[in-house]
């Protein structure tokens, strides 16, 4: 690859949210010549979730930055799973895929969300500057630049801010406008907690899963060498659920709520979650704009077209967001008009053929059809930059 180029215009960029799109976007966007500072809000790299796939596209962004292997090697490595009925008997099996990582002979890795975001921050650990445990409060535009303010350090000046901060994102709420008008629910009023807990069950790389009448679905897998289990929950309430999403002991209810009088391994995994800290809340929703970028502020990943963790494509789309963004700007020299314009028509159709899949997918799990489950959207080449 060639070495990179100074960016003509533009240089310094905020990339607000150190996650997939957030440091895959400050990787690229450093390596083309920018200078780039990341705001988390978390005091360190946030922990936890499950495991998430890497497919695809990706996978080449991952070679290109160097970590292929590296992520590779953390593959979670599950040989297949086992569905159960409410009884904790047998109905299903196969050693060819598993509900969280598709296809198991697929070059795709899963992996854990947490060693995943550690292996990519690695790579820009030295030059990239991060601010944990802050978060931007104001962003001011004029024709030359964004003035930033933030809750612990001293307001700033940037030529561009990219919002990365997720589902939630502030960014794209103090730009854009408020969250609900982008939010759609588009596989009903489904919800997804990830609880980590003790391999009470001695699963070896094998995951368990089971469908409940009710429409609630419940996984368990073991990680890190079969030490832990990670439970994805995923259930169906009656209407839209107002909660709090920073408060986790209000979460734990809902969920608890939820899954009270269910059978298999619910009971356990009830008893479990109490004491937990390893848990992750959200809205199975999706986020759809028209536009992804408002002067000089653009977003990537969840926090500007959200595609639901059900479509499993979400860490994929956020790299793809992160690379492709970084590169527009460095092709453009800089210059966020073209670069935004750029961006956004490179991956329209990709985005939408990825939410897309959300609903697919739940169907054919809902029909027990696994089928091609997890085979990544076709149709996006890659370009070097
Ligand atoms: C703790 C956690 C666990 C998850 N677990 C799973 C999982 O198990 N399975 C799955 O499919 N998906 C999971 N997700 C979502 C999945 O990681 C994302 O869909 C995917 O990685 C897209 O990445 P992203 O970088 O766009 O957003 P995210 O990975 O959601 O990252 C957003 C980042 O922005 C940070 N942030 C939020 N608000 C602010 C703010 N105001 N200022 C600065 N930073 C902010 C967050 O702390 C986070 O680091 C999880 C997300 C989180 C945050």
């Amino acid at each position: 690859m060639n070495p990179p180029a100074a960016a003509k215009r533009n240089t310094s960029v905020l990339v607000s949210g150190a996650s997939v799109a957030g440091i895959t976007a400050a990787y690229w966007l450093n390596h083309h010549g920018f200078d780039v500072t990341v705001v988390e809000l978390a005091p360190a790299l946030r922990p936890g979730g499950q495991a998430i796939d890497v497919r695809g596209p990706a996978l080449d962004i991952a070679e290109r930055m160097g970590v292929l292997d590296a992520v590779r090697s953390r593959s979670t490595g599950l040989r297949g799973m086992t569905v159960e009925d409410r009884d904790n008997n047998e109905t299903f099996r196969t050693n060819e895929v598993t509900l969280s990582g598709g296809t198991i002979a697929s070059p795709d890795v899963e992996i854990m969300r947490d060693e995943l975001i550690a292996i990519l921050h690695q790579t820009t650990a030295d030059s990239v500057e991060y601010l944990f445990d802050d978060s931007v409060t104001g962003i001011r535009q004029d024709e030359d630049a964004v003035h930033v303010t933030f809750r612990n350090s001293a307001p700033r000046t940037f030529d561009l801010v990219v919002g990365a901060d997720g589902l939630h994102s502030v960014v794209r709420r103090l730009v854009f406008g408020p969250e609900e008008q982008f939010t759609r629910s588009t596989v009903g009023n489904r919800y997804i907690a990830l609880i980590s807990i003790p391999n009470f069950l001695d699963l070896d790389r094998w995951e368990l899963i089971h469908r409940s009448e009710n429409g609630h679905w419940g996984g368990v897998m073991p990680v890190r060498d079969n030490t832990e289990l990670r439970v994805f929950v995923i259930f169906l309430a009656d209407e839209p659920l107002t909660y709090d999403y920073r408060d986790s002991e209000q979460q734990k209810q809902i969920v608890t709520d939820h899954l009270s009088g269910e059978g298999w391994k619910f009971p356990q995994i009830l008893d479990y979650l109490k004491d937990t800290s390893g848990f992750h809340f959200q809205a199975m929703d999706q986020i759809h704009m028209d536009t992804w970028s408002q002067g000089r502020v653009a977003l990537v990943g969840d926090a500007g077209f959200c595609p639901s963790p059900v479509s499993g494509q979400s860490v994929t789309v956020a790299m793809v967001s992160g690379y492709v963004l970084a590169g527009e700007l460095a092709a453009a020299a800089g210059d966020h008009r073209a670069a935004f314009a750029g961006y956004q028509d490179e991956l329209r159709g990709y985005v939408a053929d990825n939410q897309e899949l959300a609903v697919t997918y739940l169907a054919k799990a809902l029909a027990d059809d696994f089928e091609d489950f997890g085979k990544p959207v076709d149709g996006l080449v890659l370009k070097t930059y």
